[in-house]
C-alpha cells in the first residue's frame, strides 16, 4: 500500500469503487487458501473494470490454480511484490494484450520491509529477514516466501531509534528465520552483531527475541548474548518433537541431544530464563513409541508453556506425499497429553514466583487489574487504579 501511496495514488475503503485492488493471499492454512479465492472472486463485482493482483505467499506457490481465475489480472510473487506499481502500470498500458510478467524487468532483490514493522503501545515488532533454506519436509514456507534475505543493519537501526523517540520501550526481533539473518549478506554481519548494536539504541529498554532455531545456540552466541541487559531471557525455541527419528523425517537440523546442549547453555547464562517451544505431533509415521520418547523429552526438559500442533499436511510439501498419515483421534490424543503437561509447567513455575519481586512492563488495563509482562514473559495481573500504562514498574507476584 505505502508504494503505491508514494507513486501518488489514494488509498479508499475496501467498499468504495477503485481502479486496482491488491488481494494479499496467505498460505498458512488450507482455509486460508479457500478465504484468498472468495476474496478474489467477490472483488471483481465491486468493479468490473477495475485491476485485480493477487501477491503474499498463495500467489507464490499456486500461480498456475490462481491463472485458472479469469477475474485475476496480475499473479505477483513476494520478489515481484517490491516492484507492485511498476507491473500494475505496465498492465494497464497493455490492459488489451495479455502479458506475461517474467517479461517485464525490475530489479527484484527484496532490500527493505519498512512499511512491515507492526507497533503496540508498549512494544514493536521489526522484521529483520524473510525467507528460509531450511526445507522442513512439512513446512511450505522455503517455496512460498523463497530463500533468505535480510534487512540492512542501517535501515533496521534506523527504525528502532525512531521508535524509541515515540517512547517505545520493547522491540521483538522477528522474522521467519532470525538464526539466518545475514547470512546473505558479503560482509560478516550476524543476529548477535545486530543485537549488540540494538542493545546501544538510547529508550529502548527490552529486546526480544521472536523463535529462535536451536541451531544458532553455541557457547559464544549465549555468552554475547547475556552480556546484553536489555535481551529479554525468554526464549522460544522451536523443537517439534523430542523424538530423533522424527526429527530426521521432518528434516529438522538438530538432534534430541544437541538440543539439550542448547538448554544447558541458556539456563546456564541466563538465571531466571524461560523457555517455550512449538511441537507437532501426529507427524507421519508417529508411532507410539515415537511419541513417548517426545513426552519424556519434553516431561525432562519442563518448557514453561508449549503450543502444541496436531499436523496437518500442506499440499506440496515432502511430508503431505509421507504414507503412515496418523489418525485424527490419536492426534487429538496426543494433543491433549502435551497441553495438560504445558499447563502443569506453566502452574509450577508461575508457584515458584509468588511472593517475589518482579518487574513488569505494564501494557494495558483490564477491568480492575493493568496487564503487563515481565522480562521472562510471565503475564501479571496488578489490581490498581494507577494509570502504568507503558511503564516498567517492580511489582510483588501473585498468582
Ligand atoms: S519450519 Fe521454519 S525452519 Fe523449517 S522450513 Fe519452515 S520456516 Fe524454515
Amino acid at each position: 500500500m505505502q508504494k503505491f501511496i508514494e507513486a501518488g495514488y489514494e488509498v479508499v475503503d475496501f467498499e468504495d469503487k477503485a481502479d486496482v485492488y491488491i488481494i494479499n493471499t496467505c498460505t498458512v492454512t488450507n482455509m486460508a487458501d479457500k478465504k484468498s479465492r472468495q476474496m478474489i472472486r467477490r472483488v471483481k463485482e465491486l468493479n468490473e473494470e477495475s485491476v485485480l493482483v493477487a501477491v503474499g505467499c498463495y500467489a507464490q506457490v499456486a500461480k498456475d490454480d490462481l491463472s485458472k481465475i479469469e477475474e485475476i489480472d496480475l499473479i505477483l510473487g513476494v520478489n515481484e511484490k517490491n516492484n507492485i506499481v511498476n507491473y500494475v502500470e505496465e498492465y494497464m498500458k497493455n490492459r488489451n494484450k495479455k502479458i506475461d510478467i517474467s517479461d517485464l524487468k525490475y530489479d527484484t532483490q527484496f532490500v527493505d520491509f519498512g512499511s512491515i514493522t507492526y507497533t503496540e503501545k508498549t512494544r514493536a515488532v521489526i522484521k529483520v529477514q524473510d525467507g528460509c533454506n531450511q526445507f522442513c519436509s512439512y513446512c511450505i514456507i522455503p517455496y512460498a516466501r523463497g530463500r533468505v534475505r535480510s534487512r540492512n543493519k542501517e535501515s533496521i537501526l534506523k527504525e528502532i531509534t525512531e521508535i524509541a523517540k515515540k517512547d517505545i520501550k520493547e522491540v521483538v526481533i522477528t522474522g521467519i528465520h532470525i538464526a539466518s539473518y545475514g547470512k546473505d549478506f558479503k560482509e560478516e554481519y550476524k543476529l548477535i552483531d545486530l543485537l549488540e548494536d540494538i542493545n546501544k539504541i538510547d529508550g529502548i529498554e527490552r529486546i526480544r527475541l521472536g523463535s529462535l532455531e536451536p541451531t544458532i545456540i553455541t557457547e559464544d552466541f549465549v555468552k554475547r548474548l547475556s552480556k546484553l541487559e536489555k535481551i529479554c531471557d525468554h526464549f522460544h525455541l522451536s523443537l517439534q518433537s523430542g523424538c530423533d527419528e522424527t526429527l530426521k523425517r521432518m528434516n529438522r537440523k538438530y538432534t534430541t541431544e544437541e538440543f539439550r546442549i542448547v538448554v544447558k547453555l541458556l539456563r546456564k547464562y541466563f538465571e531466571n530464563v524461560l523457555l517455550t517451544t512449538d511441537i507437532i505431533v501426529g507427524f507421519p509415521g508417529e508411532t507410539e513409541e515415537e511419541f513417548e520418547k517426545t513426552y519424556n523429552f519434553l516431561d525432562e526438559i519442563k518448557f514453561y508453556k508449549m503450543h502444541v500442533f496436531k499436523y496437518s499436511p500442506r499440499k506440496g510439501t515432502v511430508a503431505a506425499k509421507m504414507k503412515e498419515q496418523i489418525d485424527g483421534n490419536i492426534k487429538e490424543e496426543r494433543s491433549k497429553k502435551l497441553i495438560e503437561m504445558s499447563n502443569k509447567n506453566e502452574a509450577e513455575y508461575n508457584n515458584t514466583y509468588i511472593g517475589k519481586k518482579v518487574k513488569v512492563l505494564f501494557e494495558e488495563r483490564e477491568g480492575e487489574y493493568m496487564k503487563g509482562h515481565t522480562t521472562n514473559y510471565i503475564m501479571v495481573k496488578e489490581k490498581t487504579e494507577e494509570n502504568l500504562e507503558n511503564k516498567i514498574v517492580e511489582v510483588e507476584f501473585k498468582f
